[in-house]
């Protein structure tokens, strides 16, 4: 009896390893897979202002953005700013250094992380890196 309640206990386990897995490949492909839910830092290049908004919002307002441009044009222009309506909008991140908080231009720091702040100098990125590795 044992022997059968351990089997079903690995047997649940190596399921649920390869739901995770299965699940976590799917999210990492396509537009269309993109969660309602995930969010994006923006900011204005005009009018200086930074806000968030929906990830799938973004790549479909670059797509229509990128379609009305000149052909050719591998970058999708500025999107349309909600705040002032130029079209200033680029992709941005919030810094996650609790004391600063800047919401940045993305690359901001040439040569470096593209989540690097340019005010305090954190990068998520960096941070992450520096902790995986710190487990091994
Ligand atoms: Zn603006
Ligand atoms: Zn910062």
């Amino acid at each position: 009896m044992k022997n059968t309640i351990y089997a079903v206990v690995i047997a649940v386990c190596i399921v649920g390893a390869v739901v995770v897995f299965v699940v976590g490949r799917r999210g990492s492909s396509g537009v269309g897979a993109i969660a309602d839910s995930e969010m994006v830092w923006v900011k204005c290049t005009r009018c200086n202002q930074g806000y968030e908004m929906g990830l799938r919002q973004y790549y479909k307002e670059s797509q229509e953005k990128l379609q009305a441009s000149p052909s050719g044009m591998m970058m999708a222009p500025p999107l349309t700013c909600q705040q002032c309506g130029k079209d200033g909008i680029v992709r941005a991140h919030k810094c996650e250094n609790e004391k600063c908080g800047e919401i940045f231009r993305a690359g901001s720091v040439p040569n470096d992380f593209e989540d690097r702040c340019p005010k305090c100098k954190h990068s998520a990125t960096e941070a992450k890196r520096k902790a995986s590795l710190g487990q091994q």
